[in-house]
């Protein structure tokens, strides 16, 4: 069976909220895998070709792309928070994520928000507990617990791409706009992992000994 497996991103590249060297090293072996990575590919629609059950991408930018068997939309959530009409001291930004303080306090004293529909997160699950524990630790924990909140800043991510990616603190840009590019030093190794050192010394062991066989296969 062939397989042609496009990723269309509406960025330059997958990831470009993560550091640069990982989303342009995720990007450099999507590509050498085979994988055609389209940037800048805004979806408008897809349709059903009648003739042969294939999908049709429309992009915004009036381009279509056809002939799949199967499109997979992986995309984040929009918070759906304007149709539980909140008090109006509940500040909400125009994508619907509730505004909150570092104590997931929204406007309004008694009414709290915390998890992926407010500004202050980070959408992985064991951040909204994390953020859900310290928020009851605050409320009913007693004196000892009086400053309790979750803190956003060190939280370790792993990205399940192909190689697997694992990051945590702020990224490159992120530092240099918070310290300056004068106050830091940055250091870059690379390496390639085991996994991937015997998967493509197996690839090429197969490869020879595949030629050897037809060599021989030959004479
Ligand atoms: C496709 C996808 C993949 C993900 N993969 C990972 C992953 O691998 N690892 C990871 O850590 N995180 C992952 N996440 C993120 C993770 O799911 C969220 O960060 C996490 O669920 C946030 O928890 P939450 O309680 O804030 O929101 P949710 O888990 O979304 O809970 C909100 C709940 O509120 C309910 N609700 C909404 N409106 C109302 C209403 N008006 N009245 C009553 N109930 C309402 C919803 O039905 C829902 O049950 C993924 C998310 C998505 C979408």
């Amino acid at each position: 069976m062939l397989v042609f497996l496009f990723v269309q991103v509406r960025g330059d590249r997958a990831l470009r909220a993560f550091d640069d060297m990982l989303s342009s090293n995720l990007d450099k072996a999507m590509k050498k895998d085979g994988i055609n990575v389209r940037g800048g590919s805004i979806i408008k629609a897809l349709t059903k070709e009648s003739c042969d059950g294939t999908i049709t991408i429309h992009l915004e930018d009036g381009t279509s792309h056809g002939g799949f068997n199967a499109v997979i939309k992986a995309t984040g959530r929009t918070p759906v928070t304007k149709k539980l009409n909140l008090p109006a001291d509940v500040e909400l930004h125009q994508s619907g994520h509730i505004v909150v303080d570092d104590y997931q306090n929204t406007g309004v004293p008694g009414i709290l928000s915390l998890g992926d529909c407010t500004d202050k997160k980070v959408d992985l699950t064991p951040m909204a507990i994390a953020a859900g524990r310290r928020l009851g630790d605050r409320l009913y924990g007693g004196s000892e617990y009086a400053q309790s909140k979750a803190d956003y800043s060190m939280v370790p991510t792993v990205v399940f791409s192909h190689p697997v990616m694992g990051t945590i603190g702020l990224t490159e840009k992120e530092a240099v706009a918070k310290y300056g590019e004068e106050n830091l030093k940055v250091y870059n190794s690379s390496f390639v992992n085991l996994w991937y050192v015997s998967a493509s010394a197996s690839a090429s062991a197969s490869a020879s000994a595949s030629a050897s066989s037809s060599l021989s296969h030959t004479h």
